[in-house]
């Protein structure tokens, strides 16, 4: 029989995927389908693609705008010069 890293009395029902911890109903946290013990789900409070990230993503959106405006910029120019090229 196997028990919780951090309940001794209670039986082990998974292990955290990330530090192998044997956790119990009360400690097991799932997060995609997969088993987490709760100082792992801490660790990972500040994930960049946790929702409280939002900063993150937005520059990441703004930069993929400018890149996509710098490549319609030159598409064109690229477009123009083409056409009227002598
Ligand atoms: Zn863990
Ligand atoms: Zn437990």
């Amino acid at each position: 029989m196997v028990y919780c890293q951090y309940h001794p009395d209670r039986p082990g029902i998974g292990i955290c995927v990330r530090c192998r911890t044997v956790i119990c109903r009360d400690c097991c946290t799932r997060l995609d389908g997969i088993n987490h013990c709760h100082a792992c789900l801490r660790a990972m409070g500040d994930r960049p693609e946790a929702p409280a990230g939002h900063r993150g993503g937005q520059m990441l959106a703004t930069a993929g705008l400018v890149a996509l405006a710098w490549l319609t910029f030159f598409g064109s120019l690229w477009l123009v010069q083409g056409r009227w090229a002598p």
